[in-house]
């Protein structure tokens, strides 16, 4: 429901298409166009799935997949044009999760994002039923209720949904727009009101012995950590 897909991609035609695709998708979007903006930002959001072309400027493709590898399972899908048949083999080696072959339709794509993500994901939690552990909170969509030392939180749908949210990926720091677009979709609610809700559920936090958990990361937004 909250992933973050880095689109690494020197083109800017073929970013703007992939990156409404997969908003339309409900994934929010990071891009760079070259392969040293990449990592940064790579090591900066912690996306959860990369789009990645091959050939691109600064760093190639394939050393972003090297040291994204290196670093974990982060999946990758590799974005190649047809005359690098041999890198499409080699990328697959390096331990890319799949690949598409340009020029590609972007639904294809989006198919492919659907399902390396599902397969990340899998060896998680059943997903209607995913528990996120941050420190001794205890996040679980499932059962739409969130523990903090064993002892249920009394959190309104709002605040639990953020909370979920930010929990998916702790200690990564979600804007107000992302956590706005994440967790409260149809509403036509203002940024502040994220501020409203979070307030709330941290003073929540804080009562049970939490304190320090859900912190403001001053000009990006918030984020969950173990502790404070
Ligand atoms: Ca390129």
């Amino acid at each position: 429901m909250c992933a973050l897909v880095l689109v690494v991609e020197d083109e800017p035609q073929i970013a703007d298409v992939l990156e409404a695709y997969l908003k339309q998708e409900g994934h929010r979007v990071e891009r760079a166009a070259d392969g040293k903006t990449a990592l940064t930002l790579y090591r900066a959001a912690k996306p959860d799935l990369l789009l990645l072309d091959l050939m691109l400027p600064e760093l190639g493709g394939m050393e972003v997949l090297k040291v994204v590898r290196a670093d974990g399972a982060t999946p990758v899908i590799l974005v190649t044009a047809r005359a690098e048949e041999t890198d499409q083999v080699l990328g697959l080696e390096f331990g890319a999760d799949d690949y598409v072959v340009k020029p590609f339709r972007p639904r294809e794509v989006m198919a492919r994002v659907k399902a390396v993500l599902r397969r990340s994901a899998a060896p998680r939690e059943d997903q209607a039923a995913q528990v996120y552990r941050v420190g001794a909170l205890e996040i679980d969509t499932g059962a739409v209720m969130a523990r903090l030392h064993g002892h249920p939180l009394a959190l309104t749908p709002a605040e639990f949904r953020l909370l979920a949210c930010l929990g998916a990926t702790p200690g990564r720091a979600f804007s107000r727009a992302e956590l706005l677009a994440a967790a409260l979709p149809d509403s036509d609610a203002l940024e502040r009101v994220v501020d409203a809700h979070l307030a709330s559920a941290r003073r929540k936090l804080e009562l049970s012995g939490g304190p320090g958990m859900l912190q403001t990361v001053r000009g990006v937004g918030y984020r969950l950590a173990a502790d404070g």
